[in-house]
């Protein structure tokens, strides 16, 4: 049932998709980057993170509730999941490139979709 670690999914796709269409190169799951990210732009020394609203908690997201039974287990596993982003985060940018989350919601705005990738594409 953990969506967390699974490759190539719908959204992920989408978005590997409008990058491809924007004309970016790029590569998928390095495992050779802190947390394998699913899209990696070498050139840009960016990688990209698609999430799901629900596991990764994506703040003020509708898709983003709390299941009502089980409170306190969905609770501590949310949290280790943000706690792991934030970690993989940190050692991107130690190592001296930028990442980027894309969360799932965001996918269905691809306007602004391609506005918040050209914005970190091209500082
Ligand atoms: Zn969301």
């Amino acid at each position: 049932m953990s969506a967390i670690k699974s490759k190539n999914t719908k959204p992920e796709i989408a978005v590997r998709k409008l990058l491809h269409s924007m004309g970016y190169r790029f590569r998928l799951h390095r495992k050779d980057l802190p947390g394998s990210p699913d899209i990696v732009l070498p050139k840009y020394k960016t990688v990209i993170f698609v999430h799901g609203c629900f596991w990764h908690r994506h703040e003020n997201c509708k898709y983003a509730s709390t299941p009502k039974t089980r409170k306190e287990f969905w609770e501590s596993k949310f949290k280790a999941n943000v706690k792991r982003d934030l970690e993989i985060q940190e050692k991107i940018k130690n190592i001296g490139w930028q990442s980027v989350v894309i969360w799932e919601c965001e996918i269905k705005k691809q306007d602004k979709l391609i506005i918040k990738l050209e914005n970190f594409l091209n500082f």
